[in-house]
């Protein structure tokens, strides 16, 4: 690595950065937890719900240890288990689909629009069978999926539909936030989430009072008291040192997300020059996008990774093999070429730096290592 690169090392993403700009606010509220000695569950949990709920647009927000717990309590709190069906994307992290497993169900790739990479509803349709219990769309990088959509061939045959909201914090699909759009959503406070703890989190929306009791529910061992277990629960609550970094950090969310937004446009703009070169993210006219990640596409893309890491810039693959794909799941006999969509984008995307603390000169050193690769220094 030569010193011009050193001087304009960008990383991924850069957690440090934000502690810097509110550490004496998390400080603080992590301070407040340990002197009242009062770790589990509390006020503190309570009140994050009441305020991330209000931030959802939702009646109900239920904390719980992490996005894969939230998408797996969502599940069986929709009684969905052995021998039912949930569609979802292959172009995911596996919690998504590790979620469906756990219950007993069968997770159902369906492949995804080349565009938005989200669901493609005409994939899901068809992939309906009298199994089908749920469709479980992903909020891929942050844009929402086409939820009207989905919504509708839902309704037609009477299916659940879960919202995988762990990177779309805040997003928006016709002016309503993700987390209010299905019957439920399920959010991960990841910390390099849009809205991330200092550890594992997560959460539930809902409007269904029901369902949001239930998922209180399984959380907590299947107690409403201390000692008389109604059903048979999970250890999964949310921890209360996380609802209280998370209560310091929301209000600063609308904040991020903004200079995630502004920082996405930028890069569309710079990379415009290589638009025959470099496929840029494309966002439904409908969807307001919060930039969990900006991917690109291009071939051949390791060379171009390779080109960027040597640089010091921290370019990643989200996600380099489809969950179809996975060791884990070749019990479900998927083969290549079943999802040619989901396969062309995991062999093309790469993700590149963003985060809200990114300076324009870290991300104009970006577009310029880019542009040097393809040969228009
Ligand atoms: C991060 C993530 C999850 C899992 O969340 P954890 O909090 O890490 O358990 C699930 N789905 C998607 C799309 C994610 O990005």
């Amino acid at each position: 690595m030569g010193l011009l690169a050193m001087t304009h090392a960008v990383p991924l993403v850069d957690l440090s950065a934000q502690y810097a700009a509110i550490g004496p606010e998390i400080d603080a509220a992590i301070r407040s937890v340990v002197e009242r000695a009062a770790f589990i569950m509390g006020p503190e949990v309570q009140a994050f719900e009441i305020e991330f709920a209000a931030f959802c647009a939702t009646r109900h927000a239920v904390g719980v240890a992490s996005g894969t717990a939230a998408l797996e309590l969502t599940l069986r709190a929709c009684q969905i288990g052995a021998g039912d069906e949930v569609i979802t994307s292959a172009h995911t992290f596996i919690a998504t689909a590790e979620a469906i497993s756990a219950t007993g169900a069968r997770p159902v790739f369906a492949d995804i629009d080349p565009v938005t990479y989200t669901l493609d509803p005409e994939a899901v349709a068809a992939a309906v069978t009298p199994a089908t219990r749920a469709i479980l769309p992903v909020h891929i990088y942050g844009q929402p999926a086409h939820m009207d959509r989905l919504l509708a061939i839902a309704a037609r045959h009477d299916l659940v539909v879960v919202e995988d909201a762990a990177q779309a914090h805040g997003a928006r699909w016709h002016g309503r936030p993700v987390g209010s759009l299905g019957h439920a959503a399920c959010f991960s406070f990841y910390p390099g989430k849009n809205l991330g703890a200092y550890g594992d989190a997560g959460a539930i929306t809902t409007d269904d009072p029901q369902l949001a009791a239930e998922v209180a529910l399984l959380r907590n061992h299947g107690r409403r008291s201390k000692y008389l277990h109604e059903i048979k629960g999970y250890g999964e609550r949310l921890d209360t040192l996380q609802a209280a970094v998370l209560r310091a950090k929301l209000p600063h969310l609308p904040t991020w997300t903004a200079a995630r937004q502004r920082l996405a446009a930028r890069y569309s703009e710079r990379l415009a020059p290589l638009a025959e070169r470099l496929t840029l993210p494309g966002v439904d006219p409908a969807a307001e996008a919060v930039w969990h990640l900006y991917v690109v596409r291009t071939q051949p893309r390791d060379a171009l990774l390779d080109s960027l890491q040597q640089s010091g810039i921290g370019a990643g693959i989200h996600y380099p093999t489809p969950l179809h794909l996975q060791p884990a799941y070749a019990d479900l006999g998927y083969r290549r070429g079943d999802l040619p969509v989901t396969e062309r984008v995991a062999e093309s995307c790469l993700s590149l730096p963003l985060y809200p603390e990114m300076t324009e000169a870290q991300q104009d050193a970006v577009v310029a290592a880019i542009a040097a690769f393809f040969g228009q220094r």
